[in-house]
């Protein structure tokens, strides 16, 4: 059987990655070598048993009927076709009639199982953007309150996608969709508690609010110098979510922890909550990784942007894992910037701050272009 080019369907191009797997597609992958797809695509009996994994692993829908040849189309036809077999054996003298009829073809792509839900109560921590120096404060919510506003959410139990330190599930809330991340990963050995959890998602929303702060003044400053950037960049939204367990309640499947380690945690079970974005995001820094990108334009603002965050932040900030996916933000389409993490001079904002000894990892391999110069960035001295 032969694919058409479904590119950019193909084994993972960068083994010894480690955070995303083959060019940044599905799905993630936690440690070096190859992801559990491409395993599966290696481990396939036969060639068209590997390009099924490919295609319905990447797309996540059926292989479509018109793609295969012989014994195997016409068994995809015969699930296809299902209950309608008896109209298909009066109709088999004549091809066409059989092709008449099929259900329509998306009946193809519908999700063969139902996936299983829990349904909780939440209510949002708060978070505060101080205008002038883009500190971020957080704080949770007191579930215990009898009063607290609280929303129903449909989180799914089982995972769909998983980043180097998170989980991602999806959730419904109001009839839309969003990811929820919580960290099963933190530097450290053992179960991360439901405290190291909690204080882990309150600094990445800490990141991704001060990355969103220095963002915006660093685009007022290029467009008061007239520097051409690629302006339709955004972070992403996030929320913090707290789970409202109540005494006769069961904390969500997803949330991985029981009802005693809820009763006896000084903090409830406490999500970062992002919209649900299906695109496949593309990598422009690793956490000690910081290439130059001359070609792209999107790469080479984000070169500019990581060396304005560490003058602006006064050297005391480094900006790491730099990546985008695309989406639809209001009507226009942007690329978002999302699981951003930081080196700090004290060391302390969160999974994948490599402190002092990050910082001096970027200084080394940060490369001014001649946008950094036009925005007025002065190159380091290697040697500080
Ligand atoms: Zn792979
Ligand atoms: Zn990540
Ligand atoms: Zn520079």
């Amino acid at each position: 059987m032969s694919l058409p080019p479904f590119d950019p369907v193909q084994i993972c191009t960068n083994p010894e990655d480690s955070h995303l797997c083959c060019s940044a597609h599905f799905p993630f992958k936690t440690a070096p070598g190859l992801c559990s797809r491409c395993i599966a695509v290696q481990a396939a009996a036969t060639e068209e048993a590997s390009a099924k994994i490919l295609f319905e692993r990447v797309k996540q829908c059926p292989v479509p009927t018109f793609l295969f040849k012989g014994v195997e189309k016409k068994r995809r036809i015969q699930q296809l076709v299902g209950d309608f077999s008896s109209e298909t054996k009066k109709a088999r003298t004549s091809n066409t009639s059989v092709v008449k009829n099929l259900p329509p073809l998306q009946s193809t792509f519908r999700p063969a199982i139902p996936e299983k839900t829990s349904t909780i109560a939440i209510a949002f921590g708060e978070i505060t953007i101080d205008a002038e120096s883009g500190t971020v404060s957080t704080s949770l919510v007191d579930v215990m309150d009898t009063e607290l506003d609280t929303k129903v959410c449909e989180l799914h139990d089982t995972l769909t996608g998983k980043g180097a330190s998170q989980y991602v599930y999806k959730a419904t809330i109001d009839g839309v969709s969003y990811a929820f991340k919580r960290f099963y990963n933190v530097g450290a050995n053992g179960v991360v508690s439901l405290e190291a959890n909690a204080k882990e998602v309150q600094k990445e929303a800490q990141r991704l609010g001060q990355t969103n702060w220095f963002w915006e003044v660093f685009k007022a400053r290029a467009e008061q110098a007239n520097i051409s950037i690629e302006s339709d960049i955004c972070v992403t939204d996030f929320e913090i979510v707290c789970e409202v367990t109540k005494a006769n309640t069961d904390p969500s499947t997803a949330c991985g922890y029981s009802n005693s380690d809820i009763d006896t945690s000084d903090v409830p079970m406490v999500w970062l909550k992002e919209p649900f974005r299906s695109g496949r995001p593309e990598k422009w820094s690793g956490t000690n990784q910081h290439p130059t990108h001359h070609t792209s334009k999107l790469g080479n603002t984000l070169n500019a942007f990581a060396h304005f965050v560490y003058t602006q932040s006064h050297k005391t900030v480094v900006i790491a894992d730099l990546q985008t996916t695309r989406a639809r933000v209001g009507n226009k389409v942007a690329e978002i910037l999302f699981d951003v993490t930081t080196h700090t001079k004290a060391g302390t904002s969160g999974v994948g701050d490599h402190g002092e000894e990050g910082i001096k990892q970027f200084l080394t391999q940060h490369e001014c272009t001649a946008r950094c110069e036009a925005l007025g960035l002065v190159a380091f001295n290697k040697d500080e």
